[in-house]
C-alpha cells in the first residue's frame, strides 16, 4: 500500500466526468464491509477492510457499517463486538438458520435486501473465494459496478467516488476505477493487501438485529457437508511473519532445500516466483504475486528473484525486504530495504548458520558478494 493510501486523489480527465448522481442514488451514505466468517471464525481480511472503511468514511464524513451474517449464535454477537473494535459504527446482524454455512443464494439475497434498505454508498468484501462469489452476485443483482482484486482504495476528491486501484494488462499497469453513476460502489480486496487496524475495545457502536425473511425450501443449493481441503502442501503464506522466497536464480529444484533450511531456522515459510513454480521446483500454493498469494510478512527474503512487477505486487508491502541477486541492476533492489549482490546458493547456507548462531567470525563471504541497504 502506498503512502497515498486512503488520501483523497485528484486524477487527470476529471473535467470530462459526469459527477451529478441521479437524485435517487445521491442519498446513498456510509461505507460498509461484509464480515466473512467460516467454521474457524472471521476471515482477517474483514478486519483489514474495516480499517480501510474507517479511513474512507472519515474522509467522506460518514459512518462505517458492518454486515455480520450467519446462524443465530453467540459467535455472531462476538463478531459484532469485534467489528466495532476494528472501526465499525453500525452493525447489521442477519441471524437465521438458513445462513448456517455459506451459500450464494441466501447470502446474496440478505446482502441485497440490506443494501436496498440502508443504501450504503460503498460496499467492500474480501477477494477470497467466498467474497468473490458473493460480490459478483450482489453487484449483478443490484446492477452496480464492482472493481475486483483491488490493491488500493481512496476517495476521488471531486466526485466523492471510491477510487479503486487494481492491476491490469497482465499486471504491467495499475488502473484506478471510479463508479460514478451507480450505487453502491463495490470493491473486493485481497487478504494482506491492507494493514490490520488496531483493535480498540473502548469504541462503541450500534447493533441492529435485522428481520430476515428466508425459507429453506426456496433455496435450491443444499449444503450436505463441508470438507476442508485436506491433501497437498497446506501452507498459509498470507499469514506468515517470515517468508524466504526463491526464484529461477536458484537454478535447481534441489537448491530450494537451502530456502527450507533458512525458513525453518527463522520459523518462517518458503515462497516462490511463478517461474520457479512453472519449473516444477515448488508447489503452486507457494507462489507469490499477481496470480499467486499476496503476503505482508515482517521479513521477506528474496533469493534469486528478479523482481518482476507481477511478483512485486504480491510482496512489496512486507515490512523488511532483503534481496539476494547476482545482478546489481535487478528490479528487486528497487523495493528491497537491504540488498546483497551475490550468489544466493552460496549465501543462503551462511545465513542459516548465522541465524542458528553458528556463524564464525572468520567465515568468508563468497568472492564478488557485497551488501548494501
Ligand atoms: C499475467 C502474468 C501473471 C504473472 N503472475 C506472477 C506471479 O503471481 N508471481 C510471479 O512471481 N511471477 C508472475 N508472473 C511472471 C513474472 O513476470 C516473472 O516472469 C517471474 O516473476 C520471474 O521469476 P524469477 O524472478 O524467479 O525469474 P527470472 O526473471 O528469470 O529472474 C531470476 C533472477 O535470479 C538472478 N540470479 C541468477 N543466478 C543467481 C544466483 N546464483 N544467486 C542470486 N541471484 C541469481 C538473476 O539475476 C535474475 O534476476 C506473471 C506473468 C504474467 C504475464
Amino acid at each position: 500500500m502506498s503512502e497515498a493510501e486512503g488520501k483523497p486523489v485528484e486524477k487527470k480527465g476529471a473535467a470530462r466526468r459526469k459527477v451529478t448522481l441521479d437524485p435517487r442514488l445521491a442519498e446513498y451514505r456510509g461505507v460498509w464491509v461484509f464480515v466473512e466468517r467460516d467454521a474457524e471464525g472471521v476471515h482477517p481480511v474483514s478486519w483489514e477492510l474495516l480499517g480501510a472503511a474507517r479511513r474512507l468514511a472519515d474522509q467522506l464524513g460518514t459512518v462505517v457499517g458492518a454486515v455480520v451474517a450467519g446462524a443465530p449464535s453467540e459467535a455472531l454477537d462476538a463478531d459484532s463486538q469485534d467489528a466495532i473494535a476494528y472501526g465499525a459504527d453500525q452493525i447489521f446482524v442477519a441471524a437465521h438458520p438458513v445462513l448456517a454455512g455459506y451459500r450464494n443464494e441466501p447470502y446474496a439475497r440478505v446482502l441485497c435486501e440490506l443494501v436496498k434498505k440502508y443504501k450504503p454508498e460503498i460496499l467492500l468484501l474480501g477477494a477470497t473465494s467466498l467474497g468473490r462469489d458473493l460480490a459478483s452476485s450482489v453487484a449483478t443483482t443490484l446492477e452496480t459496478g464492482l472493481t475486483a482484486d483491488c490493491t488500493e482504495l481512496a476517495i476521488d476528491r471531486e466526485s466523492r467516488a471510491l477510487a479503486a486501484t487494481r492491476p491490469t494488462f497482465g499486471g504491467n499497469l495499475l488502473c484506478t476505477i471510479l463508479t460514478l453513476n451507480y450505487r453502491p460502489q463495490m470493491a473486493t480486496v485481497r487478504p494482506r493487501v491492507l494493514p490490520l487496524p488496531a483493535k480498540d475495545r473502548r469504541r462503541s457502536g450500534e447493533i441492529r438485529k435485522e428481520e430476515i425473511d428466508l425459507c429453506e425450501e426456496e433455496i435450491v443449493t443444499k449444503l450436505v457437508e463441508f470438507l476442508p481441503h485436506a491433501g497437498g502442501d497446506q501452507v498459509d503464506l498470507a499469514l506468515a511473519e517470515v517468508i524466504v522466497a526463491g526464484g529461477k536464480g536458484l537454478q535447481t529444484a534441489g537448491n530450494f532445500a537451502l530456502l527450507e533450511e533458512l525458513a525453518r531456522a527463522l520459523g518462517g515459510e518458503v515462497g516462490a516466483t511463478r517461474a520457479a513454480v512453472q519449473a516444477g521446483w515448488v508447489d503452486h500454493q507457494r507462489q507469490i504475486g499477481q496470480t499467486g498469494k499476496t503476503v505482508r510478512p515482517k521479513l521477506y527474503i528474496a533469493a534469486g528473484i528478479s523482481g518482476a512487477i507481477q511478483h512485486r505486487v504480491g510482496m512489496e508491502s512486507s515490512n523488511l525486504i532483503v534481496a539476494i541477486n547476482t545482478d546489481p541492476n535487478a528490479p528487486i533492489f528497487e523495493v528491497a530495504h537491504c540488498g546483497i549482490v551475490g550468489d544466493a546458493i552460496a549465501l543462503l547456507p551462511l545465513l542459516t548458520r548465522a541465524v542458528r548462531g553458528q556463524l564464525v567470525v572468520e567465515t568468508t563471504i563468497p568472492t564478488g558478494a557485497s551488501a548494501s541497504s
